[in-house]
Formats: structure tokens, sequence, C-alpha cells
């Protein structure tokens, strides 16, 4: 557990010192207006309790990709105004192009406790995702301490997340990412039994990594979606026309086998929702029929979970203790092939047990199912969620203060 042992923003002794805060501010736009200012609220306890306890608070982030030059249709401009909006109280906007520039060094320079700056985007810098020493250090000049808050990114090494810890006194995971540690971190390494995974999506390749470390890990590995078939092939079924990732089949036998070796319980779709071929446009009405697994016509495709499918999962969610979920069971963006997705989403919206969503579309799914509170934790990073599951350590995270 010590890779998760590392201090939160409560450690700190925060009173009159400057707290250089990662947020992930990274909201859409449509004509420099903010049209969902979510992540902008989900950094606001941080920013809080850090203003409450007297610190003087510099804000930065990243928004979108401009590819280390200032490209003015994602400044952060707005970003500063709706939280100004959202704290009821001023924040300065120190809109320099080379982020920590005379504006920001001024601004920093005048501000009193309990004050807050928000610095240009970061990514404005070409050196910020190559973890530059220089930029680093500029940021790090900027600061006595420094509070990592943004998961999304924690999976990357650069200026903002990791190099400034090299200039700073101490450094601390925020909030959100002391959530997301003590959710996702403490679900794959250390979990109350039994242990239900549950993996769905297209590609079998995106996820590799996650099937080993998984194996190692979970009592029960579900996997549906589109790289089921894979699973389906290796077992010597006829899949007709789906979705199959070829080179994989071998190491989809492995795991086969693996699960076998380590007494996973592997559970792989039992019936099969079939279409004639892949809606055009994704959700257009088509014709649907169900066949068990292994009788899948030759000329049919999968494209979801059939009924005893989604009772089988369903009862295995049941009985979980922690249930980890990452990717649609189908194609989901159909209404008519979306039955299973919605069936997993449920049955982990109604289990006695600690639920956990690995960001994307399974947490669009269970938002638009109107079961988003009755999941203990939806993660906010998809990649990042990923690279927890996968077992590897994120250099966002590691690079934090160990806890005394
Ligand atoms: P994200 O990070 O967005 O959550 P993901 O890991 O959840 O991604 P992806 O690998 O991106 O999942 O796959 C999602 C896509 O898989 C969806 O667009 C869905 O339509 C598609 N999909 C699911 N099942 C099938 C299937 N049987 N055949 C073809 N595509 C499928």
């Amino acid at each position: 557990m010590a890779k998760f042992n590392k201090k939160t923003v409560e450690d700190l002794d925060v009173n009159g010192k400057r707290v250089l805060v990662r947020c992930d501010f990274n909201v859409p736009l449509k004509e420099g207006v903010i049209t969902d200012d979510t992540r902008i609220r989900a950094a606001l306890p941080t920013i809080q309790y850090l203003i409450n306890n007297g610190a003087r608070v510099i804000l930065c982030s990243h928004l979108g990709k401009p590819k280390g030059t200032a490209k003015p249709e994602l400044s952060l401009a707005p970003v500063a105004v709706r939280l100004s909006e959202l704290l009821g109280k001023d924040v300065c906007f120190a809109a320099d192009d080379e982020v920590v520039g005379p504006n920001a060094k001024a601004a920093v320079e005048a501000m009193k406790d309990g004050d807050v700056v928000l610095l240009q985007n970061t990514r404005y810098r070409a050196e910020e995702e190559k973890n530059a020493e220089n930029f680093s250090e500029e940021l790090g000049s900027l600061a006595d301490l420094f509070v990592n808050d943004a998961f999304g990114t924690a999976h990357r090494a650069h200026c903002s997340t990791v190099g400034v810890t090299k200039f700073v006194k101490e450094s601390a995971n925020g909030y959100l990412m002391a959530k997301e540690v003590e959710f996702l971190g403490n679900a794959v390494e250390n979990p109350v039994r039994p242990f239900v995974c549950i993996l769905g999506g297209a590609k079998v390749a995106d996820k590799l990594a996650v099937i080993e470390n998984l194996l190692n890990k979970a009592d029960t590995l579900i996997i549906g979606g589109g790289m089921a078939y894979t699973f389906l092939k290796a077992k010597g079924y006829e899949i007709g026309t789906s979705l199959l990732d070829e080179s994989k089949v071998d190491y989809c036998k492995e795991m086969l086998a693996r699960a076998e070796e380590n007494g996973v319980k592997l559970l792989l779709p039992v019936d099969t929702v079939v279409t004639k071929a892949f809606p055009e446009p994704i959700d257009a009405v088509v014709e649907t029929e169900v066949y068990d697994s292994d009788k899948i016509p030759a000329d049919k495709m999968g494209m979801d979970i059939g009924p005893k499918t989604r009772e089988l999962f369903a009862d295995a969610i049941k009985n979980a203790k922690t249930v980890v979920w990452n990717g649609p069971m189908g194609v989901f963006e159909n209404p008519q092939l979306a039955e299973g997705t919605k069936a997993v989403a449920r049955a982990l919206a109604e289990a006695d047990c600690t639920s956990i969503i690995g960001g994307g579309d399974s947490a669009a799914a269970v938002n638009s199912l109107g079961f988003a509170d009755r999941i203990t934790h939806i993660s906010t990073g998809g990649g990042a969620s990923l690279e927890f599951l996968e077992g590897k350590e994120l250099p966002g995270i590691t690079a934090m203060t160990d806890k005394d």
C-alpha cells in the first residue's frame, strides 16, 4: 500500500503559504462559452479548503491541445470568470502567454491570504508535456507547496503534474485525487471480496494489460462488449462477422488458461444479440435476433449481450462486495443494442457493494440512466483509471510527498 500512502491537502500547513494547485479545468468550450462546468465545480472543495485555511491559492491547468503555442481560443480566461462566480470572490487571471510571466509574478507578489490567482493554459508552453526542468522550475518558483487535484492527467509526467514537485517544499493530493486513490487504488490493491471486474468496449488490444492484472486480483472477471468475441473465437466458437482481433486469439486462449490456473471465474456471454450488419447511422432501427454464443450464424454480427447473459452477469454482481466496471457491453449508442449495458448498470446500482466505474462510456451510460447517485465512485479519468486497473504507478501520484 506504500504507493498510495501520500499526503493529502489536509496534511499540509497551508496558512499564509503560496499553494500551487494543478486542477483539471479542461472544460468543453463553444465559441468561448463553457458548455459544461462540471470539472470546475469538482475542483471547488480543494480550492475552498485552501481559501478557508488562509492559503494563497495559485491555480493552473491545461485546456485542450494548443501544442506549445498560445492559442487564444484555448485561453483559460472564461474559466476564471466562471470560477469567480462559483466561489463568490475575485479570481485574478494572469494572462501571460508564457504562463509564468510578468502578470503571474506580479499577481502572486500582490496576493493576500485567501486570494486566488489562475495561470494561463499550461500547454501554451511546449515544455509542459516534456516535463522539462526550466518550466517546472518557473512554476515552482511561484509557490511554497503543490497540490495535485487533476486525476485525468495523473498518468502523464508533465511539468505541472510531476516536474514542479522538485521545486516546492511539499506536494500533496487534493480531495478529488485522494478520492480516486482511495476507491480505484484500494479496490484493485486491497479489495473487499468477492471482487468482480467487468470489462467491455470495442477491442481486446486496448485492455491486454488490464486483463492480465485483473486475473491476478479479481475473483470473477466478466468480459462483454466487442472484445468478448475474440475470447469466444479462442474457445473455438463460430462468431460470424462479429468484431474479431485475429492477432489476439492466442492471447485470449492464454488468458482463459490463466484464469483456470488462478481460480478466477471468467464469465463470457452465453448468448448474443445479433444484426445483419453494423447499424448505419449508429442509432438506426435494426432487426435483431438472439442466439446462444456457440451458435452465432456465419453471416451475423454480435452487437450486445443477450438476456441469459444479462442475468448471469447481474447474478455475479449481486454477490460481490467490490465491483469495478470499464466499457459498455454492446453498441449502446443504439437504443436497441443498449439493453446489456443498461442491465449491468442497473445491477451495479442495486448491488450492496462498493461500486466503481472507470469513466468514459460506462460512466455516460450510468449517468443517462439516472443511476449515478447509486454508484460509490465514478472516476473522472478514463485513461488514468485504466492505468490504475493495469496496476501501473501513476507518476502524478507517485510524485507526491509520502505521509510521515
Ligand atoms: P471509454 O474510455 O470511452 O470509456 P471504453 O473503454 O469504455 O472507452 P471503447 O473500447 O472505446 O470503450 O469501446 C466503446 C465502443 O465499443 C462503443 O462505441 C461501442 O459501440 C463499441 N462496442 C461495444 N460492443 C460492440 C460490439 N459487439 N461490436 C462492435 N462495437 C462494439
